[in-house]
């Protein structure tokens, strides 16, 4: 069986080092905001080229602290609206709400599966705020033309980076912007739990949230704002910072996979997904389309290669979101009834990337 992502394999070669990162962490007897965590913050935030890191619990939390920061700031308010892309995955649309505000669901181009810039500015009205990109599946959005539209109409640019760890690499602009990003162990830099961090080069913003991921507080029982608990424990930390050092060659690696996945998967049944073939896509997620997507899907597991569907309901059909469910967002619609995501990570061999081509050319 080759399986869509074998987690035990990405993590086993750091089996030691971690145990004894976990001996380090006893020894010390110090388990929440300590010197690990200071440790990942400066290189993350140096990975990234940004001047702030500051680790949260998840990368939920991370999306909300930044919403509460810029409300705390006077830059949002309660009821304000902000622009997402009608195609993600549910965190991004959940962390709008939670901090207050309203998401306004914007399609996504079918080519890249990301907003469609085209699309944003007739959603726009006195009540915009923001703009959420989501770099879904690993390919960076197109940001020259977002950042166009966001100083065009005075918006902050939030980016829910949570499944494109390092495909900020080539990209450098001056553009103010803060950037989520989620640790969970499915992701391109994963911990062994939950984890997530906020990089950004917004001074202001950093030292607001550096504050409210820790119940609002600087100075321990002095409270300035209404914070949570939401931090990136030292463990954690420790884990990351073993693993942070491999993340472009890992994502080198999918980036391998995906180039052979491209040329050589022929098969007119088969839509493969757009890349340019720059840095700017780290293949979180390799996902094709399909008319007969199910039919695909058993098939590929009649022959052993687990597959996985990112994601088969869209955010405005979820039962949660009743008073969407009667919007129509047709290519959103068409992408969540015909994406199959192949196997795709770093630790995936030739030989296993042979077969699942052989096998999708033969369907
Ligand atoms: C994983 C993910 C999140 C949430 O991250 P958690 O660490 O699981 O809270 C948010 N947005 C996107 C696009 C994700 O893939």
């Amino acid at each position: 069986m080759i399986s869509f992502l074998d987690l035990k394999k990405i993590n086993e070669p750091y089996e030691s080092a971690f145990q004894e990162k976990l001996k380090k962490v006893l020894e010390n007897g110090w388990y929440i905001l300590g010197t690990e965590l200071q440790t990942f913050e400066e290189s993350f935030a140096l990975f990234c080229n940004k001047k702030h890191c500051i680790g949260t619990g998840n990368g939920f939390d991370a999306l909300v602290l930044i919403f509460k920061s810029y409300i705390e700031l006077g830059k949002l308010k309660k009821g304000d609206e902000v622009i997402v892309p009608a195609n993600t995955f549910i965190a991004s649309i959940l962390a709008v709400m939670q901090a207050g505000l309203i998401p306004v669901l914007v399609e996504p181009k079918i080519e890249t599966y990301n907003i469609n810039p085209d699309l944003i500015q007739e959603k726009i009205t006195p009540k915009t705020r923001a703009i959420l990109l989501v770099h879904l599946y690993g390919q960076l959005a197109e940001m020259n033309s977002i950042h166009e539209i966001a100083l065009k109409n005075n918006l902050l640019v939030i980016e829910d980076a949570a499944q494109s760890h390092g495909a900020h690499e080539s990209y450098k602009n001056s553009f103010n912007s803060a950037v989520a990003y989620s640790f969970y162990p499915g992701k391109n830099l994963g911990c062994l739990g939950d984890g997530g961090a906020v990089v950004t080069d917004d001074e202001e913003l950093a030292k607001v949230l550096l504050l409210l991921r820790n119940y609002g507080s600087e100075k321990k029982y002095h409270n300035d704002f209404i914070g949570v608990n939401s931090r990136l424990d030292e463990l954690q930390a420790s884990f990351l910072n073993l693993k942070l050092p491999n993340l472009n060659r890992d994502n080198d690696k999918r980036r391998a996979v995906a180039k052979r996945y491209l040329e050589e998967i022929k098969n007119d049944k088969i839509i493969l997904p757009f890349w340019d073939f720059s840095n700017n896509h780290v293949f979180h997620l390799f996902v094709i389309r399909t008319e007969k997507r199910d039919d695909l899907q058993q098939y590929l597991a009649e022959n052993n290669i687990q597959t996985v569907i990112h994601y088969p309901i869209p955010p405005h059909r979820q039962k949660a979101f009743s008073d969407w469910n009667a919007l129509s967002f047709p290519i959103t619609e068409k992408i969540h009834n015909e994406v199959l995501s192949l196997p795709m990570s770093p630790v995936l061999t030739e030989k296993e990337v042979t077969f699942i081509i052989e096998i999708l050319n033969r369907y």
